[in-house]
Parts: structure tokens; sequence; C-alpha cells
């Protein structure tokens, strides 16, 4: 087994390790006002991130998988939740389009969302349909020249900046889960989509998540993504693929909580010596090195499967739930060793704290991973 990275990798790993250092400070300050991080997201959109792994022929870079996760990797340090808004663009819209889009829908939506020009965001969570998406209400009527949308989508990250939207919908109630379809909206050509106010969230706030409104949308026929009424597992796949980036932003942010955590425990005395010469400190920050190395690999193994299209929803999975548990595990601590200065907006450690809780329930949640490793187990 070879842990090399390609010249190629490693030159996407340093670009945006430094990208994620001259935007570092600005990430306290979009939390603290809920805004949209353009400025954060401009140069990252400018050196080609948003399309690391989206078609060349379409704006994006080429590269694999595993040069995105290493990419999310070192973004995520510097802002968990600009990073959460360029993984809406790349993989949940942008990796589903290039998956299941013809060459039209390809044309029409990925080059300017594969450059960072355009936002865009992933519509499926509901009022009364979370972790089960199957119970969605929002439906689409087909007409001759396209269908008709109408519903509720809550949760959407980037929903009030986004220009294209891929919507879930239910166009067979007869058939359940085999009824739903994947829509592409243009917002922007859509006067009859709104949304509400932005969610107060807990963190991740700078990533604006608002509800969306459809009210008798009229959508062109271009619209429908992959076949009518495969549209769950159109959302599914998009999750899958997803998950391994979730999982990367994780391993980011549990860097950031260890480098901050070191910094300050090195330099902050008590009893006359050093916070880190306490054997109690000591094996904290052992246990998050550990547990970050664990998860960057189970990380790094996902999107490899994915690359050489192997199955990898299993690992995808585990991925996420073990990043995402680790990361919150390592905020917490991170805060407990800068004591009552981990308390305070001052420092980055309580927004990493308030960041990580998200990642556990985005995406599915750490019990539907569980779910969906189980099944795996249990198929043999
Ligand atoms: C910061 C943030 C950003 C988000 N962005 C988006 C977005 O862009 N687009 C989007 O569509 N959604 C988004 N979401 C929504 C998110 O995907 C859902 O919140 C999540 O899927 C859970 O759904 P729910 O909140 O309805 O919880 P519920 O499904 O109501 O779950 C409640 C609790 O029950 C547990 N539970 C449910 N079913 C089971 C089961 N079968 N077995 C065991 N436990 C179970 C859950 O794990 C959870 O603990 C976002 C959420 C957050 C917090």
């Amino acid at each position: 087994m070879d842990f090399t990275l390609s010249p190629e990798q490693q030159a996407v790993q340093e670009k945006a390790r430094g990208l994620a250092q001259e935007v570092k400070l600005l990430a306290a300050r979009y939390d603290r006002e809920a805004a949209f991080p353009r400025e954060i997201l401009q140069p990252w959109a400018e050196a080609g991130m948003f399309g690391l792994a989206l078609p060349r022929e379409y704006g994006g870079r080429g590269l694999n998988y595993v040069a995105y996760v290493l990419a999310q990797m070192e973004l995520a340090q510097a802002c968990p939740a600009s990073a959460l808004i360029l993984h809406l663009n790349h993989s949940l819209f942008g990796g589903t389009v290039a998956r299941f889009g013809t060459v039209d829908q390809k044309q029409a939506w990925l080059p300017r969302v594969a450059q960072g020009e355009v936002y865009a965001c992933f519509a499926l969570t509901e009022p009364e349909a979370g972790s089960d998406p199957a119970g969605m209400k929002t439906s689409a009527r087909r007409e001759a020249d396209g269908w008709v949308l109408t519903g509720q989508k809550n949760f959407v990250t980037s929903g009030s900046e986004a220009r294209f939207a891929l919507v879930a919908a239910v166009t067979d109630p007869e058939r359940g889960a085999k009824g739903i379809s994947a829509l592409v909206v243009d917002i922007s050509a859509t006067p009859e989509i709104t949304w509400g106010s932005r969610e107060d969230k807990l963190g991740l706030r700078a990533a604006v998540s608002v509800p969306l409104y459809f009210d008798q949308a009229r959508l062109p026929g271009i619209s429908l993504l992959g076949e009518a009424n495969q549209g769950l597992k159109v959302m599914l796949t998009a999750l899958d693929a997803a998950r391994v980036g979730s999982a990367a932003i994780a391993v980011g942010l549990g860097r950031a909580v260890l480098a901050e955590a070191l910094a300050y425990a090195r330099q902050r005395r008590q009893f006359g010596q050093a916070v880190t010469d306490f054997q109690a400190t000591q094996w904290k920050l052992a246990d998050m090195a550990t547990g970050l190395e664990a998860a960057a690999l189970l990380t790094l193994k996902a999107a490899w499967l994915k690359d050489q299209l192997r199955p990898y929803s299993q690992a995808a999975a585990m991925a996420k739930k073990f990043a995402t548990d680790t990361a919150m595990a390592a905020a917490t601590e991170g805060v407990q060793i800068l004591g009552g200065y981990g308390y305070l907006t001052e420092y980055p450690l309580e927004r990493y704290f308030r960041d990580a809780k998200a990642g556990q329930i985005y995406e599915g949640t750490n019990e539907i991973m569980r779910l969906i490793i189980a099944r795996e187990l249990l198929r043999g």
C-alpha cells in the first residue's frame, strides 16, 4: 500500500492550505454576523477550488475525489461554513449533475457552478420529512411543456444566495419512494420561488440556511434530472458522495482545533509550568491526534473507492460518522484545554465547538449513518 500523494494532489493540498491561511481571520466576523462569506469564497473560486473533481469540459479541474477531500481538509481549517458552501456547489449539486445530467443539462448548469460564479443548493428536507425523505409532500405535476412544483423545503443551505437548486418532489403519489423525481430549478428564472428568513443557527452561521417555498412554480422540461420517479436514488447517490466531503470538512475542523489547543497549551503556564507539561493535557492532545488521523484515513479510503468506481456507501457512512464524532469530541476537549478562554468568542474554539455539532446532523444524522453501515453488514 502506498500512501504517497501524487504531485497533483500535493499541489492542490498546498494551494488549499495557502488559501485557508489567507482568510482565516475573516471567519469569526462572518460567523458573528451570520453573513454569507463572499469575501472568503471569492479567492477559493478564483483558485479553481469549486470544481476540483468536476469534469474539465464543464468548467471543472477534472481531478479525482481524493484531491477534493485533501483540499477540504485544508479549507475547512479556516472556515467550516465556507467549506460547506463550496461543498454544496461541488458535490451535492455539481457532482450529481455531472453523474446524472444529459449533455444539455451539464452545459446549462455546471460551468458557472464549477467555477464558483454562482451558488447552488440541495433541497431535500421538509418540515415533516427529515431522516425519512420518502415522507416528503412537495410535489411536481407534469405539464405539456414542463413541470409545476408546489411545496416547501427546510434548512436549505445557500438557498437565499443560490442560482440553482436541486429539489426532490413527489411525481407519482401512488408509488411512494419510487414516485419521487429530482428537478433542477433555476431560481432566478422562477418568480414563484421565494424563501423565508434565515434560520438562526447554533453554528455554521455563515452558511446561511432558509426555507424555500414553491408556489405552483413553472419549470421547463429540461428540469428533470435522471429518470422520472427515480429521484430518491439521485438524491441518495448525491448524499453518498457528499458524506465523504463532509467527513473531510470535519477532519479539517478537528485539525484546526488541535492546532489552536496545542499552540495555546504550549504558552499557557499554571503551577509554574506549561499546561502541556501536564499528562492530562498530553493525553487529550494525543487522543485528538489519533482520532483525526483515523478519520482522515477513513475519509481518504472512501474517496479512493469512489474514484475507483467501487461501492462506497458504507465507507462514506463510516467516514462521515467517525469524522464528525471525532471533530465534536476534539472540539469539546479543545475548549477544555483553553479553560475559561475556550469559552470566549475571542478565541476560535467556541466557534469550532458550535460548528462541529452540525456535522453529526446534516446529510443524514449519525444515527442514520449507523443504519446504513448495519444494513450493509446484514446484507453480508
Ligand atoms: C446546519 C444544517 C444544514 C443543513 N442543510 C441542509 C440542506 O442544505 N438541505 C437539506 O435538504 N437539508 C439540510 N439540513 C437538514 C438535515 O439534513 C436534517 O436536519 C437531518 O437530515 C435530520 O432531519 P430532521 O432534522 O428532520 O430530524 P428527524 O429526522 O426528525 O430526527 C430526529 C431524531 O431522530 C433520530 N432518528 C430519526 N429516524 C431514525 C431511525 N430510523 N433510527 C434511529 N434514529 C432515528 C435522528 O437521528 C434524530 O436524532 C441541514 C441541517 C443542518 C443542521
